[in-house]
């Protein structure tokens, strides 16, 4: 007997912040809208740290995961490719194999959500004559530029980097030459184009749902819907911002147990947590630097460190990071010896919400994903902006300029060494000194005011509810 539940498929992208965020919105459909859910993983190639985020996920069982096969897309990688185009080409390749699997299912989908590079897919939502909309897990000023470059790429001559002027985005604020996002620092790349096809993609979707909510980007949410701004740009789509979604806390395991015990024993608010997300990783010289800021601020801290690589960038993104060298090999001589008192290290990869949850951790120095500022936000932790990729910079700007949740170092971390002095001064602002004090205070002010868009009433709940009605109402009308 077909069930009387709407079933969604999700599809993620490769990669820990696409995977996230797609479980979480799976979860919400099933816990509070009555879905049945379906979650189709494109894997780039299985970390330990995605083998534990499936593997929670899957306790209590809330939806069906399943992991399609890994493809090779390496004969079609060109010069300059990047993330957006493996994750673009891999759920490309990946798309015959989606096809037969949601064909094949004995309660077929009622409707068809795929993440930002996911857009080559909702042909197969179009096959099987369901319903389908695009996720965007980031926030709608990222959106609008992703939405609006196809544009851009018409209007700016030559290099964005070296215009002296911000790009004008209709109905937003202007994006500064130095915040474009990666793909579009070199035009001539394979990423560049793979980029355009992805906002490209965006308005063939029957709607797109955002990881924000109205109060955090009226302005931009509304050039989205306006057709005489942005609107006409994105099809005149249904926008809907859902957000904050982010992981649930409780996923520790017994491997975590000393760090919590640690944790449990300082005291309220004392700790800065240091994490560059799945990918981040940052040069020898830059490790140090951070490592005696520490030292210099004073401050307790967890840090999760990575080997270092040549530059601070991304080296890690499909892989969260390889065992190998131990910290000792990289971090400044006695460092951790020294620090054993107030700190703790951990290699690779920690339970980040939980740790962000924890009522000792004050401050997390961040490389600014998107999925990090919310899980920082939700729990009214307030940051230093330390934008390594991606659209990270843009985020950056929007959580210092718009927000004044956050503080920056005067240099892009991307670019230039921040050395310990400074790095020393920004962890004592958010930490424990006065002139953090208005940082502090709006980032809890934040934190109530997404508690309030997230509840029962508040307008993220019922903008998943009204998205909710009209899938499920499509569904019954198709039975
Ligand atoms: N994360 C985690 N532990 C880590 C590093 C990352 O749980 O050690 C999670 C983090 O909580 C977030 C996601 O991985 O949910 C990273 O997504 P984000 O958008 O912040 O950055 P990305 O990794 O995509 O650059």
């Amino acid at each position: 007997m077909q069930s009387s539940k709407p079933h969604v498929a999700l599809l993620s992208s490769p990669g820990m912040g696409h995977l996230i965020p797609v479980l979480e919105l799976g979860k919400r459909l099933v816990t509070h809208h009555n879905f049945s859910a379906t979650i189709f993983v494109v894997s780039s190639h299985t970390s330990a740290a995605e083998c534990q985020v499936l593997r929670s996920s899957m306790s209590p069982r809330l939806c069906d995961i399943v992991e399609l096969p890994s493809v090779d897309i390496s004969g079609q990688l060109r010069h300059g490719s990047g993330i957006v185009t493996v994750c673009s080409l891999k759920v490309q390749e990946t798309k015959p194999l989606l096809r037969s699997a949601m064909s094949a299912m004995k309660q077929p989908p009622t409707v068809l959500i795929v993440d930002l590079f996911g857009t080559s897919a909702l042909e197969v939502a179009d096959e099987l004559g369901i319903p389908k909309y695009v996720y965007m897990p980031s926030n709608a000023w990222f959106l609008a530029l992703t939405i609006y470059a196809p544009t851009l790429d018409k209007l700016v001559k030559g290099e964005y980097v070296d215009q002296t002027e911000s790009f004008r985005i209709p109905g937003c604020k202007p994006l500064k030459p130095e915040d474009v996002v990666d793909p579009m620092l070199d035009r001539t790349t394979q990423e560049y184009n793979e980029y355009l096809r992805v906002g490209m993609g965006f308005p063939k979707a029957d709607g797109i749902l955002v990881n924000t909510w109205e109060g955090l980007q009226a302005t931009t949410l509304a050039s989205l819907r306006d057709e005489k701004l942005l609107g006409g740009f994105a099809n005149n789509l249904p926008i809907y911002p859902i957000g904050p979604l982010t992981r649930h806390v409780g996923s520790t395991s017994s491997t975590y147990e000393l760090l919590f015990g640690w944790l449990d024993k300082q005291p309220r608010g004392s700790v800065i947590f240091i994490s560059f997300g799945s990918g981040g990783t940052l040069s020898y010289e830059q490790m140090t630097e951070v490592a005696w800021g520490l030292e210099l601020s004073r401050q307790r801290f967890i840090w999760i460190v990575r080997a270092p690589t040549i530059t601070n960038r991304h080296a890690a993104f499909f892989t969260s990071g390889n065992a190998g060298e131990e910290p000792s090999d990289y971090l400044p001589e006695g460092f951790i010896s020294r620090t054993n008192n107030v700190g703790r290290i951990i290699p690779l990869w920690a339970p980040q919400v939980d740790i962000l949850s924890h009522p000792s951790v004050g401050g997390f120095l961040t490389h600014c994903g998107w999925n990090s500022i919310l899980e920082s936000i939700t729990n009214g932790v307030p940051m230093i902006a330390w934008p390594l990729y991606a659209e990270q910079r843009m985020n950056a700007t929007l959580l210092t300029e718009e927000l004044g949740v956050a503080v920056r170092p005067e240099a892009l971390p991307s670019k230039k060494v921040v050395e310990r002095e400074e790095i020393a001064k920004m962890v004592r602002m958010i930490m424990v000194d006065e002139q953090g004090f208005g940082i502090r205070a709006k980032v809890t002010e934040l934190k109530q005011r997404a508690e309030k868009a997230s509840s029962e009433g508040g307008s993220s709940h019922h903008v998943l509810s009204k998205f909710a009605k009209a899938t499920s109402e499509y569904a019954k009308s198709r039975r």
